[in-house]
C-alpha cells in the first residue's frame, strides 16, 4: 500500500493553521469517533495549544457506543476537552457550545461581571478530510455556506461565519492529511472510508475487516452471514474463500470482499470503532 504523504503541501497546511491560531480562541479538531488515533494529525497536537484546543468525536452514530465512551474517559484524564458528536443528525450541537463556554469560562465570566454582551467567540475546524468539517460548519451558522480551502494546503481569502452564542467561524478550515505511519491505520482509514478505496485492494481490506470482527464482535459476524462458532475459528481469508463459496460465487474473491466492505459501511455489522481503547498504550 502506498499512502501520499505531501510534505509540501503539509507544511503550507500547518503554516496557515499556525497563522490562523492568533485570530481564534478554540480549535474544534475534529476526528473520527471510530478511529480517534487514527483520524488524528500529529502536528495539531504539536501546533495548537491546550487551552484552546477541543477534539471532536465526530460520526459517533457510526461507533461503538461503549468504546466512545471509554474514549472521552481516555482524553479527559489527560486533561483533554473532548465532545463525541454526530453533526449529520444533530440538530442542536448544544453540548459543543457547552463545551466552548466551559473552555472559556473565566474569560466569560469576567464579561459577565463587566456588563459585556457583545463579545466575539471566535473558532476554527481542523482536521483530516472527511470527518465532517463543513458539515459542522453549515450546522454552526445555519445555512449552506460555501467552506474555502477544504483540501490540504489550499489558501483562499478567508471570512468569518456568525453563528449563534456569539460565536464566529473561519469558513477556512484547516485540513491535514492522516500520518499513517503503519498499515493496520492505513487499513482502519480506508474501512472507514477516511481515505480512498483504490489505495488499498478490496480484499485486503476484507479480510482485514473479517479479521476484526471475529476478534471484537464476533456475534455481529455469525449473525450476519449465518457463520457456526467453528467458521470463526479460521482467519479472515480462510473465511472470504468460505464465504464466496457459500454465496456460489465461483472463486469471484473481489466480489465477495466489496460486499463485506459494503456490510460494514453501511453498519449491517453493527455499529464498530476500530481503535480499541485497552489496546492503546500511548
Ligand atoms: P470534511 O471533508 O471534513 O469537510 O467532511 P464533510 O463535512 O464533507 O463530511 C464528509 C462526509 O461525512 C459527508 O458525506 C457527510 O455527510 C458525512 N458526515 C459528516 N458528519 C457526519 C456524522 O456525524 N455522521 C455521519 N454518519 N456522517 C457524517
Amino acid at each position: 500500500m502506498t499512502i501520499q504523504w505531501y510534505p509540501g503541501h503539509m507544511n503550507k497546511a500547518k503554516n496557515q493553521i499556525q497563522a490562523n491560531l492568533k485570530f481564534v480562541d478554540v480549535v474544534l479538531e475534529l476526528r473520527d469517533a471510530r478511529l480517534p488515533l487514527a483520524s488524528a494529525n500529529p502536528v495539531l497536537k504539536q501546533i495548537v495549544p491546550e487551552p484552546k484546543r477541543i477534539i471532536i468525536l465526530n460520526k459517533s452514530d457510526l461507533a461503538d457506543g461503549q468504546q466512545t465512551q471509554q474514549w472521552v474517559r481516555y482524553f479527559q484524564e489527560q486533561g483533554v476537552t473532548v465532545v463525541p458528536l454526530d453533526v449529520q443528525h444533530h440538530q442542536n450541537l448544544s453540548e459543543l457550545t457547552l463545551a466552548i463556554e466551559q473552555k472559556l469560562a473565566p474569560r466569560l465570566k469576567k464579561y459577565q461581571q463587566s456588563g459585556v454582551r457583545n463579545y466575539t467567540i471566535r473558532a476554527m475546524c481542523v482536521g483530516i478530510p472527511n470527518v465532517g468539517k463543513s458539515t459542522l460548519l453549515n450546522k454552526l451558522v445555519g445555512k449552506k455556506v460555501a467552506v474555502t480551502g477544504n483540501r490540504p494546503g489550499v489558501t483562499k481569502n478567508q471570512n468569518w461565519l456568525k453563528a449563534p452564542h456569539n460565536l464566529e467561524l473561519l469558513d477556512t478550515p484547516g485540513v491535514l492529511w492522516p500520518k499513517i505511519e503503519d498499515q493496520t491505520n492505513g487499513l482502519k482509514l480506508a474501512l472507514s472510508g477516511a481515505i480512498k478505496d483504490s489505495l488499498v485492494s478490496a480484499s485486503e481490506l476484507a479480510v482485514f475487516a473479517l479479521d476484526f470482527w471475529r476478534q471484537y464482535y464476533p456475534a455481529a459476524l455469525q449473525k450476519m452471514y449465518q457463520l457456526d462458532d467453528s467458521d470463526l475459528k479460521v482467519s479472515g481469508s480462510d473465511l472470504l474463500i468460505h464465504l464466496t463459496q457459500a454465496w456460489a460465487w465461483q472463486e469471484d474473491y473481489e466480489r465477495t470482499a466489496q460486499k463485506i466492505i459494503q456490510d460494514v459501511r453501511q453498519l449491517r455489522l453493527g455499529r464498530y470503532s476500530l481503535d480499541r481503547v485497552e489496546n492503546n498504550h500511548d
